[in-house]
């Protein structure tokens, strides 16, 4: 029978306090976050299933590479119509373009989560798994690829950050703005991502370090890097992709020893490009560095993992993470 599949990984959404420590832990399970769902959904058969129940603030990259093959297996049974994943929002950005990455479907993966954990009277879970359900089984949302539902908006993977701490309508996509949003039980899709690329690497690489520069850094940070066996490092640099002298010496060692450096912007919007020289982003990219467009540094870790994991290297590694980032 069609159906989508509710995938739980845990996160606020999942989560109560435990009045013997005070603390706020994952510990619904995936039945109970359905038996939550106040829409009734008749028109779409459900099924649920637990990958995890942890906070997302505590998984890491070979785990969100076991989610995202698990969203590819779910995927391939005819009957799937769409898989909807719960996870905690801290990282929630991260896991859904991974997956994103590497989807081998056309069909809708929406990932979701709440800000309000699901003990608290006014909490945004229910409301965010029963849109998402609806999204998932929308076939206007065919091809959009991995995306996050929150607030009535989904966003595109590559484009969607996480924008404040605590209020539910954290999550935004800046100048590129929203796929599209949830009326009551209508999905309106107002546009379709233009740069998803997708990949099938055996892995991905987890050793590489991302370091944000402030003023007056030093190199201290990618020499360990480099010290410590990373495969890469990102930057996430001042504006136009600049970082101090002392950084621009170390990023140009790491270079002539064979590492990959990605430049990626601080700022919240806008793009990288190299221009300025006396050690600026000019002399970082004529020494080597990548310059990853408008990726956050976040989802540039992501693309150089998946792109390690599948023997990228070389001019080849910088190509695709120039016409990636845009
Ligand atoms: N604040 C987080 C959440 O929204 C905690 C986590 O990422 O699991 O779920």
């Amino acid at each position: 029978m069609p159906h989508v599949t509710l995938l739980t990984t845990g996160g606020t959404i999942a989560s109560r306090r435990d009045p013997a420590t005070g603390h706020v832990v994952a510990s619904v399970s995936a039945e109970d976050l359905r038996a939550a769902l106040h829409d009734p959904l008749d028109d779409i058969p459900l099924k649920v299933e637990s990958f995890a129940n942890v906070g997302s603030y505590a998984i890491d990259l070979p785990t969100s590479f076991a989610l995202a093959q698990r969203i590819n297996t779910l995927l391939e049974d005819p009957d799937c119509l769409g898989v909807v994943v719960t996870h905690g929002t801290d990282t929630l950005e991260e896991s859904c373009y991974l997956a994103d990455l590497l989807l081998r479907s056309e069909k809708p993966v929406v990932f979701t989560g709440a800000q309000r954990s699901a003990d608290e009277p006014d909490t945004d879970g229910p409301r965010n798994i029963a849109d998402s359900i609806r999204l998932a089984g929308a076939p206007a949302a065919r091809g959009l690829g991995a995306m996050i539902c929150f607030e009535q908006e989904f966003h595109a993977a590559r484009d969607v950050s996480k924008t404040h701490a605590s209020r539910t309508d954290t999550f935004h996509s800046y100048e590129h703005g929203k796929l599209g949003e949830i009326d009551g039980t209508d999905v309106y899709v107002m546009r379709r991502p233009a740069l998803r690329r997708t990949y099938t690497p055996e892995r991905v690489e987890p050793a590489i370090d991302l370091v944000t520069m402030a003023m007056g850094s030093d190199g201290r940070a990618l020499r360990h890097a480099l010290a410590d066996g990373m495969k890469a490092v990102v930057i996430q640099g001042f504006g136009r992709g600049n970082t101090p002298p002392a950084v621009t010496a170390a990023a140009t060692e790491l270079i002539a020893a064979g590492m990959p450096v990605v430049m990626t912007t601080r700022c919240p919007r806008g793009r990288v490009r190299p221009i300025y020289g006396n050690g600026g982003g000019k002399t970082l990219a004529e020494a080597g560095v990548i310059f990853a467009g408008d990726l956050s540094g976040v989802k540039a870790r992501l693309l150089l993992a998946v792109l390690l994991g599948a023997g990228f290297t070389g001019e080849a590694l910088r190509r695709e993470i120039e016409e990636v980032g845009s």
